[in-house]
């Protein structure tokens, strides 16, 4: 059966601890195909972070090209994107088995997204766990959601790379140096396109 996984994200912009998730994903699970997944930005959160979705996806592709295949579903899509629909459209487009890919950030609170059980009944969900986490809250959710949920999960601990695009906005409104943080074609659009500025 196919391997298909789904990352999702807002990507603005996509970094290189993005990247490096993806690449754990894809090797860890030997997924057959990634699926990119930017996210629709609500209204409210565009306020503080007004970058087109035109240019969140150019920049997706730049920093994904060779590991996924991206996709403007959510973006294009009226109304909020939850991950519940995202799953159900996708089992329209492929077939194979779904794994639901994510930072640890996100996986622990996710029995409050929308309809959790959907999510857990229709996809494999996979953690990246930091190297040198110092407690495990991420194997006692694990514990948590297999008991309550009957949920699948794999946990890949990876090597952290301690970004984020938060940082990332604000270093470039600020003039500082990107320096490792970006892929070269990202740093550049973003220079090109004078974007956080
Ligand atoms: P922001 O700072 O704007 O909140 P972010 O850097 O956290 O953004 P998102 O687009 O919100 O990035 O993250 C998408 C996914 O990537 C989430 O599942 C998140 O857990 C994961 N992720 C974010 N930063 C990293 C990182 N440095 N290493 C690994 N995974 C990450």
């Amino acid at each position: 059966m196919m391997k298909i996984g789904l990352y999702g994200g807002t990507f603005s912009p996509p970094h290189l601890g993005h990247i490096r998730a993806a690449r754990c994903f894809v090797e860890g699970i030997g997924l057959d195909k990634l699926i990119i997944m930017p996210a629709g930005i609500p209204p409210h959160k565009a306020v503080l972070d007004p970058i087109s979705n035109k240019h969140r996806l150019e920049m997706t592709k730049l920093a994904f090209s060779e590991l996924g295949e991206v996709s403007d579903y959510e973006m294009s899509k009226d109304g909020a994107s939850f991950t519940y629909l995202t799953l159900r459209w996708l089992k329209t487009q492929y077939e194979g088995k779904i794994y639901l890919c994510m930072g640890e950030d996100m996986f622990l609170c996710l029995d409050k997204w929308r309809e959790a059980e959907e999510i857990f009944s229709e996809s494999h969900i996979v953690c990246l766990k930091r190297e040198n986490s110092a407690y495990d809250e991420v194997e006692n959710k694990k514990k948590e959601f297999e008991r309550m949920y009957n949920a699948e999960i794999t946990i890949l601990t990876y090597e952290p790379l301690p970004v984020s695009s938060t940082e990332i906005r604000e270093k470039v409104k600020n003039g500082e140096a990107l320096e490792d943080l970006l892929s070269d074609n990202v740093a550049t659009y973003i220079a090109e396109n004078r974007l956080y500025l």
